[in-house]
């Protein structure tokens, strides 16, 4: 074996034994041999590397299991070091901050008055320094290990933003100036795709897995394989945009009947608005959803947003599709109207269900990601944490 071979496989070990102790939260030294196969020497040079670099934790709170004698235990060193998730809308900023375990310990809104790229900027950076200086004395000695940047338009695989619908940003960069003011790594990607992927991290650690969000647009994220999709150039998963009436109404992608012009929650909200001048879309829709009567606004609604789900269904044959709208969040019902409508005897998928995380999966989608390139792993799997449990739904 050369030396080359032998690095190879010591980050390969390494990344087995990363993964292996995220998974389990707390496990011994032969747990760790047993379950991944390794010899205990290899183990015990590892573990003290990790354990070198803060990133792994000695405990010995486990049960005795030999009399007088505890076993130790090795665990993510959770408050080593912290990432950052950033949301980047049209509206607002949103920032969550996690822990080299996963756990969420920090939230933020930025509200935006103006979608002016610079000056979101500012204001962006302006919040993160007071934060990131205030948090990097708490989470030590690592501190800030790195920033993911969700932005609601198209995103190229050289984090390049291509173009915003809604702020018309295009050919923008936003994570050199990030990367030069916090001196760390930072990743930009597209929010659905960000919100797939916090949804595989903290809720179904399955390899592929399909969200589409649901707010002023429609996207949809697709993790195939453990990997997001993003196709050629990152610009898969555009949903929206698929034609769903061939002379519909004119979209600002320069097509016509873009499936986001009739079945996004903005449209949705907009003609609730109009039937219940005054309520809130929260209240219109339990109204709407309480009547036994058949409702024509919902179910035309209902009829597009099936078109367009069946498409998904049919070319995807997925195993489960997860919705995230701020309606649809609260009303596994709504979920239930919808299916009825799926009536293709080609329709296979095991579970349509509405997001666990709601508004915070983006943000949270791109912690994680800087929490995966930062321990070199393949999977990052926080299932067993159950850090959002309270908010877990009937299945
Ligand atoms: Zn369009």
């Amino acid at each position: 074996m050369d030396t080359g071979d032998a690095s190879y496989i010591k980050q390969l070990n390494r990344r087995i034994l990363i993964e292996e102790i995220i998974k389990n939260i707390s496990l011994s030294r032969s747990d760790l041999s047993r379950n991944t196969g390794l010899n205990k020497a290899t183990i015990s040079v590892q573990v003290n590397e990790l354990i070198n670099e803060n990133i792994v934790v000695e405990k010995t709170e486990g049960e005795s299991v030999t009399r007088g004698r505890k076993p130790i235990l090795l665990e993510i060193n959770g408050r080593a070091g912290y990432s950052i998730g950033i949301d980047i809308d049209e509206l607002s900023i949103h920032l969550a901050f996690c822990d080299l375990k996963g756990n969420l310990f920090h939230k933020q809104s930025i509200p935006l008055e103006t979608a002016d790229f610079d000056e979101v900027l500012h204001q962006l950076l302006h919040h993160l320094s007071s934060a990131v200086s205030h948090f990097n004395e708490q989470y030590h000695p690592i501190g800030l290990i790195g920033i993911g940047v969700g932005i609601h338009g198209i995103v190229s695989n050289t984090n390049e933003i291509i173009y915003t619908p809604k702020q018309q940003w295009s050919h923008l960069h936003v994570e050199n100036k990030l990367k030069e003011t916090f001196d760390t790594p930072v990743y930009v990607d597209n929010n659905a795709n960000l919100c797939v992927f916090a949804e595989q991290v903290y809720y179904e650690h399955i390899p592929d897995l399909f969200c589409i969000t649901l707010y002023s647009g429609i996207g949809l994220g697709i993790i195939n394989n453990h990997d997001i999709y993003r196709g050629y150039h990152g610009f898969a998963g555009e949903i929206g945009h698929m034609i769903v009436e061939p002379e519909g109404l004119p979209c600002p992608c320069g097509n016509k009947g873009c499936w986001e012009l009739y079945a996004s929650e903005n449209i949705l909200k907009k003609k609730l608005n109009g039937r219940y001048p005054g309520l809130s879309a929260q209240e219109s829709i339990e109204r709407l959803l309480a009547s036994t009567e058949e409702d024509e606004l919902l179910d035309q609604y209902l009829d597009y947003f099936a078109i367009g789900l069946n498409n998904i269904i049919n070319i995807f044959n997925p195993e489960k599709i997860i919705l995230n709208g701020a309606i649809i969040n609260g009303h596994t019902h709504f979920i239930d109207k919808l299916e009825e409508k799926l009536t293709s005897k080609f329709n296979n998928y095991l579970q349509i269900r509405a997001s666990c995380l709601g508004d915070d999966a983006c943000a949270l989608g791109g912690a994680a990601v800087a929490l995966k390139n930062f321990f070199g792993v393949n999977i990052l799997n926080h299932v067993n944490y159950h850090y959002f449990k309270s908010d877990l739904l009937e299945v």
